[in-house]
C-alpha cells in the first residue's frame, strides 16, 4: 500500500470466508473508518488502537452477513455491526437501497444507518472517500474511491466479480456497474476487493479490464449468457 500521502489504509484478512476488512483514515488527524467490520471485532479494534487511530465510522459495501455480521444460511453466526456497537457506537454509512437489508442482516437499528446516494463523499480527517453506487451483487452495493484506490467490495474481484444468483442480485445491473462505472476509472487505480478469491490480494483497473473474463463482454446479453441466464 502506498505510504507517501496522509491517507491511512490497512487491510485485514479475517474469518472463514476469506473476507478483507479495510481501515481507511488520515495519518494526520488519526481518525479512521472501517469497511465491512465482521468476523473478529476485537482484532479489528486492536488493530485500530495499535496504529494509534480512533474509529469514527463504518462503511458497509453491502448487506451480506460475511460483511456486516449475521446469520449465514442458518449455518453460522458471524459477529459484525451488533458486536462492534457493544464496544463503540459510530455512524454506519450505507447506500440507501441497502439500509433495510443491513439492519435486518446485522441486527442493528435502521436509525443507526446513514443512507447515501452514489457520488456522496465522506471526509475522514484530510482523507476524502467517494461512494460509488455499483448495484448487481446486491441492489445497494457500493465501492469506495480514496486517493486513486478502489475498495471494491463484492462487485469486483481479482479475475472475478460478485455472484448475482443470491436474492437481490441482478446480472444486468452488475454488467452496467462494471462497464459504465468501474471501467471508467483511471487504469492505474488500485483495486482492493472484499475477498481473497483471486490469485493475488489486489489488482488495478487496467489489469482487470484487460484480463478479467467478466470485462470481456461486448453486450449485456453475452454477459447474461456467461453468468448462466
Ligand atoms: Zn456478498
Amino acid at each position: 500500500m502506498p505510504e507517501e500521502s496522509s491517507v491511512y489504509l490497512h487491510r485485514m484478512l479475517l474469518g472463514q470466508m476469506a473476507n478483507y476488512v479495510y481501515l481507511i483514515g488520515c495519518r494526520r488527524t488519526k481518525e479512521c473508518v472501517v469497511v465491512d467490520p465482521a468476523w473478529d471485532i476485537p482484532e479489528i479494534l486492536r488493530q485500530v488502537e495499535a496504529d494509534g487511530m480512533k474509529l469514527t465510522g463504518v462503511l458497509a459495501t453491502h448487506y451480506h452477513p460475511d460483511h456486516v455480521g449475521g446469520d449465514v444460511f442458518g449455518m453460522m453466526q458471524v459477529p459484525g455491526l451488533a458486536e462492534l456497537f457493544e464496544k463503540v457506537q459510530v455512524p454506519v454509512h450505507v447506500n440507501k437501497a441497502e439500509r433495510a437489508g443491513v439492519a435486518q442482516t446485522s441486527g442493528i437499528s435502521e436509525s443507526d444507518l446513514i443512507p447515501h446516494e452514489g457520488g456522496d463523499e465522506l471526509q475522514v480527517g484530510d482523507t476524502r472517500i467517494k461512494l460509488l453506487h455499483t448495484p448487481g451483487h446486491t441492489p445497494g452495493s457500493q465501492c469506495f474511491l480514496v486517493d486513486g484506490q478502489l475498495i471494491s467490495g463484492d462487485t469486483l474481484f481479482v479475475q472475478g466479480c460478485g455472484r448475482v444468483d443470491l436474492p437481490g442480485g441482478n446480472a444486468e445491473d452488475l454488467y452496467r456497474s462494471l462497464n459504465q462505472v468501474l471501467k471508467k476509472l483511471p487504469e492505474e487505480t488500485r483495486v482492493y476487493p472484499g475477498h481473497l478469491y483471486g490469485p493475488e490480494p489486489e489488482t488495478t483497473i487496467g489489469k482487470e479490464v484487460a484480463s478479467n473474463p467478466y470485462f470481456q463482454f461486448e453486450s449485456v446479453s453475452e454477459f447474461l449468457r456467461a453468468m448462466g441466464f
